[in-house]
């Protein structure tokens, strides 16, 4: 099998050389871009397994490139990003990002997560599946019952779909907006409750 392919989108010489270092240690092949324009076309050029994107970028934006790559492919990005930029992490989750790194950070907990998005790529693969399973928990897509241990737990179709989505997007950091959107956007009916939250009934 060929090694994993990443695609570096980073402007800081110095970081793209620790990524660089970090990844070629672990076996992974690499393709750096110094700028989002670059790295767009890198992406279409290379089909990389991941991408690994920096979000101050020297010419467009990176939450562009985000969105741009997103339009066309699952492909898992792992966003890099500065310390106390909160909003900026959590609107890139909300456009398709699949986790972040915030600088500084180890070169174990870059591969880390670099693991994680690679086994949520190969997760997209068994997506015809009709079951999930992970150790001792099970879900029947089929039957839509959820199974601990083989036996089954009870679940509202409310907390059915909220299972359903967490497992369709295992790896991934979903952020609360993005639940809220998946699940209670598309209940059909729903009540505003007093104190202003929603609840199906
Ligand atoms: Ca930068």
């Amino acid at each position: 099998m060929n090694e994993p392919k990443i695609l570096v989108i980073e402007d800081d010489k110095t970081i793209q050389n620790f990524m660089k270092i970090s990844l070629k240690t672990r076996g992974y092949s690499y393709i750096l871009a110094d700028n989002g324009l670059s790295g767009i076309s890198l992406f279409y050029a290379n089909h990389p397994d991941l991408i690994l994107l920096d979000l101050g970028l020297p010419d467009i934006d990176g939450m562009e490139v985000l969105k741009q790559v997103r339009r066309q492919s699952n492909t898992p990005i792992i966003v890099v990003s500065a310390r106390g930029q909160e909003r900026e992490k959590i609107t890139a989750l909300d456009e398709g990002a699949d986790d972040y790194v915030t600088k500084p950070f180890s070169a174990e907990e870059l591969l880390a997560r670099i693991r994680v998005g690679l086994r949520h790529k190969n997760s997209f693969v068994s997506k015809q599946s009709t079951e999930f399973q992970l150790d001792y928990f099970r879900m029947d897509f089929e039957k839509r019952k959820v199974y601990v241990h083989d036996k089954e737990v009870h679940l509202t179709p409310l907390e059915y779909k909220m299972m359903l989505l967490l497992v369709n997007n295992s790896g991934k950091v979903l952020t609360h907006h993005s639940i809220q959107q998946e699940v209670w956007a598309t209940t059909p009916q729903m009540i505003t409750s007093r104190c202003g939250y929603l609840w199906p009934i």
